[in-house]
């Protein structure tokens, strides 16, 4: 017999984290071996939380836990990851007299991808014949306006081509700003001969976002920032490739929320978040001079006029390039409101087992957080909690149970 909903959740949450958790809850003594030992003392932390760190190897961090009641709870947002299956598309053709660059499908990662793959694709369209044959003032269309295609423009016009048309269908409300943030290499489905390439775009991307955080980016002063991010291993990160390139190694900690539950994790010193919102209002006001932008539903690529079109079209590749590659991932997001935006500056992420909705679509669900801040909000408005991976979830399958079950979860995990 099929379990209720709830059931299914709990039976799920069988990583180390949440057996803490249920611990707590139960108040078990179990707990008692993620305790902080006897012998911590106090010390500043690269967290940039509040820290507390035991004189032998394991590094404990007190992380105040967010305000997680109702009243807390801001906007709920429903949003889809374009992924296509066994890697994005990241190619160039040409049909007719068009050199057509695609750049799409890159899932959850979109966001953690954007700049190092926007490189990469032009480099593609430029080491091509025809691409290299293309006027640095010829017209230039990018379509798509989401993280993809505004960090393509951007890079088209680092390279000096003039005459760039951004064409978009939607400008606002896209994947793209709703998007959490993480700098994490997660939820993509690529073969195992992409993944060399994706992790070479990713560490690219890493150099990028550094550049912003740090302040030596010459155009972008806001949008990323360095914060602790924290996972329940190595292996779930996916950032394992990039240490040694441009991070350093994870350090295992254990998370201690200061309510009696404490939780083993790892720990990115130099994660990277990215405030999506922020960071699209960014590009977008450095393009705005720099490029046209025209609102128009694009139906083929070669009847734009241009001789190098960018197809950066997220979902909206999969009909435009009859590709059946190509799936909408759900994801449930809530914002939060009225926090202590300090208590906020670290990322967390911890996946769960897989189930099923109410609507029978395969779920994998996970807990994360990051410190979003949405441009229309007061500056107390800090956090984002999801999250959901629902394949093949669309709006006419909402899940909206699962906006419960994930704050749920994340109560859970901080023992609230
Ligand atoms: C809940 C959630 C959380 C996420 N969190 C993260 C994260 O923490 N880190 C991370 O790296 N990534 C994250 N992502 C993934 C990331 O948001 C996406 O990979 C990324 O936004 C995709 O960008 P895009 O530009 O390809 O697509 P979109 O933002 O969807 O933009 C597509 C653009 O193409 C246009 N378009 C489509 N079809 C046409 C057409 N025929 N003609 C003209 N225009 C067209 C649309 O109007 C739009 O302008 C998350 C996604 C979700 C859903």
């Amino acid at each position: 017999m099929e379990q209720p909903e709830d059931d299914q959740f709990h039976e799920g949450l069988s990583r180390r984290g949440f057996l803490t958790a249920a611990a707590a809850t139960a108040g078990v003594a179990a707990l008692a071996a993620c305790s902080p030992s006897p012998n911590l003392q106090s010390g500043a932390s690269a967290s940039g939380a509040a820290s507390v760190t035991t004189t032998g190897a394991v590094d404990v961090r007190r992380i105040t836990p967010p305000k997680l009641d109702n009243a807390r709870l801001g906007k709920h947002v429903l949003c889809y990851r374009p992924l296509r299956k066994g890697s994005p598309n990241l190619s160039v053709e040409t049909v007719g007299t068009t050199v057509v660059a695609h750049d799409y499908g890159h899932g959850g990662s979109g966001w953690t991808l954007g700049p190092g793959s926007a490189k990469y694709v032009v480099d593609l369209a430029q080491a091509s014949p025809q691409g290299a044959a293309v006027a640095k003032d010829a017209p230039i269309t990018v379509v798509g306006a989401g993280v993809i295609g505004l960090f393509t423009a951007y890079e088209l016009v680092q390279r000096g081509y003039t005459n760039i048309t951004v064409m978009a269908e939607s400008f606002d409300d896209l994947t793209s700003h709703n998007a959490g943030g993480l700098l994490a290499p997660v939820s993509m489905d690529n073969n195992p001969e992409m993944q060399k390439t994706i992790d070479q775009i990713g560490i690219d991307a890493y150099k990028f976002y550094a550049s912003i955080a740090n302040g030596t980016q010459p155009d972008f002063k806001k949008g990323a920032v360095v914060v602790p991010a924290y996972f329940e291993d190595r292996e779930h990160s996916g950032l394992e490739p990039y240490v040694g390139q441009v991070m350093q190694p994870a350090k295992d900690v254990v998370l201690d929320f200061g309510n009696g539950t404490t939780r083993p994790m790892v720990s990115y010193d130099d994660g990277i978040f990215m405030d999506t919102a922020v960071m699209m209002k960014e590009l977008t006001d450095y393009l705005k001079p720099r490029v046209q932008f025209v609102q128009k539903k694009a139906t083929d690529f070669t009847a734009l006029g241009s001789p190098m079109v960018f197809d950066c079209t997220g979902l909206g590749a999969g009909a435009l390039n009859d590709d059946a590659e190509m799936v909408s991932v759900q994801g449930h997001l809530v914002m939060l409101k009225d926090q202590v935006p300090a208590d906020l500056q670290s990322m967390i992420l911890v996946y769960f087992d897989e189930g099923t909705t109410k609507s029978g679509q395969k779920i994998k669900r996970s807990f994360y957080i990051f410190p979003k801040h949405l441009l229309d909000s007061g500056p107390n408005d800090v956090g984002v909690v999801g999250g959901t991976f629902i394949e093949g979830g669309t709006p006419e399958t909402p899940n909206l149970d699962e906006f419960d079950t994930m704050m749920t979860a994340a109560r859970n995990f901080y023992g609230i």
